[in-house]
């Protein structure tokens, strides 16, 4: 039987949590032994979010065959097994580079090449390259219903339901029902424009996903429903949550998977949702809690860790800990009036993440020369892991002037240097290692011990690597090399070995990590900051036995 498709839409205002939503819906009908895929279209004209500031997209997800895509691929791939390559983030640029260079060979033989039929052919064709082998696909389209940009798809969307029929086609809109307290009222009309917008452009939605703060009366779905031509059940209540784990729990209870199913004609075994409801459990019951530091340089905007503070949470459930994350604007640290220790002793544990560019470096080495010194688990994630090796050199191995080519082109000491296989390649987009790459973890390190195995495999995005000509120098000092390509091309993992934790590697783990599976380097990381927090708490308390039992020794 071929696929079916769900489509989903987002309207009145950006930032509904459409991906979330996709994610969701296809967790819960992979619980119901269904085979999902998910895809999503974004409609500005970058080929891809590569090249893009953290600060205008967030984060940049890499998936295993090395394609740099939307933040929601995450979501989709933390909520789902839907295997996730290029074929999964399709952006108008990346479409019209397509049509342009078919256009160039002249492909269309003599035609004019049109938004209607060879855009929308393109994109409905990268749509049906997904649904291979797979029960369901589900496709979000980024944008706002209403924005230019996003007509293309919104068109291919409508003359696939026109291809495929009503039974193999479902339109899902998410929307938006706010409060205004000073009428202290829900909010209807959005949503009504929402949907008559929708509509102008030949689409009649089936399901509303409304998000709201609160529960909907049986009162305001009847009025969306009349207004908005759906069956009343089909206007859900996507109640604001805590944790974006339990939307799914809260999308079945509401039975938004019942009833696509029943639109779409199809069977499927009752959900099982047992694990996400055990996790969601411990999100409100934790027995403890464990405080990490995060010093960065893209801190105002968390989005641009998203997939970072997600493997966090994951390791801190598996512990059954509440996670606070400090973050911590590398910048900061460098301030000469601004003490490091003041702004770095609340954490159990530092972590240092990815990001290009000199701004915030010399923090980010204040920081890890804290965590280093004073024996607090540390983290390097691709940039940490550089700036890890550039302190040791300096601070362990005296090479003061030591650092990345990146930051200083006339280092003496370039610890850190641009791919060799990268030298003279100017270009941007797409041009640095990515992608997952093998690597060999040797035996009684960090690493190893974390992961339980001889092989791993990690995602990669970065332009510079650690120098080997350095490698006899750090290594003497205490640096331990625990991961390389199996041809010993490329240093994965650093650590030093006197020192409860402190771990560097030059991929990306947060990745892989997943709620039901977290990423053995974060769950260790995360394991030795509580036993951190444990440890300090236990001197502050024998302090304070201390100070009680000898009162004589605090009178003044
Ligand atoms: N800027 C560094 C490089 O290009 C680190 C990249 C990263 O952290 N993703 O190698």
């Amino acid at each position: 039987m071929s696929a079916k498709y769900i489509f989903v839409t987002g309207g009145v205002v950006s930032s509904l949590g459409k991906g979330l939503a996709a994610a969701s819906i296809g967790c819960i009908m992979e619980s119901r032994g269904l085979k999902v895929a998910l895809q999503k279209f974004d409609p500005y004209l970058n080929v891809d979010p590569g090249t893009m500031s953290p600060f205008q997209h967030g984060e940049v997800f890499v998936t295993d065959d090395g394609a740099e895509t939307d933040l929601d691929l995450g979501h989709y791939e933390r909520f789902t097994h839907s295997k996730l390559s290029r074929d999964n983030n399709w952006t108008t640029g990346r479409i019209y580079e397509m049509i342009i260079a078919k256009e160039r060979r002249g492909d269309y033989l003599g035609k004019t090449v049109q938004v209607i039929p060879h855009v929308t052919n393109e994109i409905k064709s990268a749509m049906k390259k997904v649904a291979q082998d797979v029960d369901l696909v589900i496709i979000e389209i980024g944008g706002t219903v209403g924005d230019i940009e996003s007509l293309p798809f919104i068109e291919a969307i409508r003359q696939m339901r026109q291809e495929l029929g009503r039974e193999s086609t479902l339109f899902v809109h998410v929307t938006l029902v706010p409060y205004i307290a000073a009428a202290g009222e829900l909010k209807t009309k959005p949503t009504q424009h929402s949907v008559k917008e929708l509509l102008s452009v030949g689409i009649q939605p089936d399901i509303l996903l409304c998000r709201t703060d609160r529960f909907l009366s049986k009162d305001i779905k009847s009025k969306i429903a009349l207004f908005c031509n759906v069956e009343e059940n089909a206007v859900i209540t996507a109640k604001d949550v805590a944790s974006i784990y339990e939307v799914p729990l809260v999308f079945a209870r509401e039975g938004v998977d019942r009833l696509a199913l029943r639109y779409l004609h199809m069977d499927a075994r009752e959900p099982d949702l047992s694990k996400w409801e055990d996790l969601v459990h411990r999100v409100y019951n934790p027995k403890d809690e464990v405080s990490i530091g995060i010093v960065g340089k893209y801190v105002e905007y968390e989005d641009s860790y998203k997939s970072l503070k997600e493997a966090l949470v994951h390791s801190a459930l598996l512990y059954n800990l509440k996670l606070n994350v400090n973050w911590i604007e590398a910048e900061g640290l460098e301030a000469k009036d601004q003490s490091v220790q003041a702004q770095l002793e609340h954490a159990d544990g530092i972590l240092v993440p990815g990001g290009f560019g000199k701004r915030g470096i010399e923090g980010m080495l204040k920081g890890i020369q804290y965590a280093r010194e004073n024996k607090v688990p540390f983290f390097g994630i691709c940039l940490g892991m550089q700036t890890a090796c550039v302190e040791f050199a300096r601070h362990v191995c005296g090479l003061e002037q030591a650092n990345s080519s990146e930051f200083d082109p006339a280092t003496p000491h370039r610890v850190i240097y641009k791919l060799r296989e990268l030298r003279g390649v100017e270009e941007l987009g797409g041009t640095m290692r990515l992608g997952a790459w093998t690597c060999k973890l040797e035996p009684d390190t960090l690493a190893h011990s974390a992961y339980g195995q001889n092989e791993i495999s990690e995602r990669h995005r970065h332009r510079y690597e650690f120098n080997r000509e350095y490698e006899d120098m750090l290594t003497a000092g205490g640096l331990r090399i625990s991961g390389s390509t199996p041809d010993g091309t490329y240093v994965e993992i650093v650590e030093i070995a006197d020192h409860p934790y402190f771990l560097g590697c030059q991929f990306h783990p947060e990745f892989k990590s997943k709620p039901l599976e977290p990423h053995p380097l974060f769950s260790a990381f995360v394991k030795a900051s509580y036993e951190n927090r444990l440890r300090r708490q236990h001197q502050r308390e024998e302090v304070a036995v201390e100070l009680f039992h000898r009162p004589e020794k605090v009178k003044h």
